[in-house]
């Protein structure tokens, strides 16, 4: 048994790492100020005796004490609406809260976890994208707060790893889903799927032809834990390789829901990324780790989570 820190831990997939966790028998202690995440995603672990939740901006504070194994940082805003929303917040919390969070290992002895992203590549010059690419970003672009914020989290965390010597594990996340994907979060799986259940169209930003490859949360977690519980560095990217267009993506979410919803085109936001691809050969041949679950049954079980939500009808 360990004792795990999760920041971010009542977010999307935060949640599903503290289930995780929980169900092989850590103990977690999950630090959250719900900026974008819902107590209501780990109210399930409320009654566990090895799970507390900690209301707490690591920004500010990591009010932690005792032992620790291992710190998993995944606090930030993900969604683009939201870090666009909230500039100087997806900053701080991959700056400062990153500091903080690799301070709280380095104090304990911990092994470190950080949760970067796919947006490290920016719109990639290199297709697929291995770990040894360095991606092009445009640092002053308005997604930069989020790419740039991420890209000195990885590099803080390596400083730490060279200079003070913590076992660190970067994960490179792909886009993912699943339930517990915020319905009005803004991204593109959770808007195609309300708006389909609700009989509205389907907002295609651009032409549609811009590629995604969507990984489902529990694939997704099993590689994040994998890396986590090895003494790899990484970074590693943890994705699903299979790649659609965005008019794919819209088709299969009228298949699934039985929608005639129709499709109209928004404006493409600026920076937004050509293509996106991961390849997984490091994860695979490191941890024998792969998603499982393809898109539409992944998209399936998210339609039935939401419609026990009842987003049918708008919520
Ligand atoms: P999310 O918004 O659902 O979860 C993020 C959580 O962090 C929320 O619960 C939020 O309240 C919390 N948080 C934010 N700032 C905080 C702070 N200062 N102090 C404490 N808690 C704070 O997003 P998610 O999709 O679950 O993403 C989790 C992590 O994975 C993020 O670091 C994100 O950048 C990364 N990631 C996600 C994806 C994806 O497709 N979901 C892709 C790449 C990377
Ligand atoms: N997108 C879209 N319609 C939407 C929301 C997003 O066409 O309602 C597009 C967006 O422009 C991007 C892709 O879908 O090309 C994935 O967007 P998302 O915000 O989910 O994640 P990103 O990979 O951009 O961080």
């Amino acid at each position: 048994m360990a004792r795990v820190v999760v920041t971010g831990g009542s977010g999307f997939i935060g949640s599903h790492v503290c289930d995780s966790l929980i169900a092989r028998g850590d103990e977690v202690v999950c630090v959250d100020n719900l900026l974008t995440g819902q107590k209501s995603n780990v109210e399930q672990l409320f009654g566990n005796p090895r799970f507390s939740f900690v209301e707490a901006d690591v920004v500010r504070d990591l009010p932690v004490d005792g032992d620790v194994d291992l710190v998993m940082h995944l606090a930030s805003p993900a969604s683009p609406p939201e870090y666009l929303r909230l500039p100087f917040e997806t900053l701080d919390v991959s700056s400062i809260g990153t500091r903080r969070a690799l301070d709280l290992a380095l104090d304990r002895g911990a092994r470190f976890f950080v949760a970067s992203t796919s947006e490290v590549y920016g719109d990639p010059l290199v297709h697929p994208q291995h770990e040894e690419y360095w991606g092009n970003v445009n640092p002053i672009g308005p997604r930069s707060v989020y790419d740039e914020a991420k890209r000195f989290a990885e590099t803080l965390t390596m400083a730490y790893h060279r200079y003070n010597g913590v076992s660190v594990g970067i994960a490179r996340i792909f886009n993912t889903y699943g339930p517990r994907l915020r319905p009005a979060d803004g991204r593109v799986v959770s808007n195609f799927l309300v708006q389909a259940m609700n009989d509205r169209p389907l907002t295609i930003y651009g032409d549609g032809l811009q590629t995604r490859s969507f990984c489902y949360v529990s694939d997704e977690v099993r590689g994040l834990l994998a890396l986590a519980d090895s003494n790899e560095t990484g970074p590693m990217n943890i994705g699903n390789p299979c790649e659609f267009t965005m008019l794919e993506l819209a088709e299969i979410v009228r298949e699934i829901t039985g929608s005639s919803s129709e499709i109209v085109y928004e404006p493409l936001p600026t920076d937004d990324p050509t293509r996106r691809k991961p390849d997984i050969s490091r994860a695979e041949a490191l941890f024998g780790w792969s998603p499982k679950v393809d898109l539409r049954e992944g998209l399936r079980l998210t339609y039935e989570s939401y419609l026990a939500q009842q987003c049918h009808l708008g919520s």
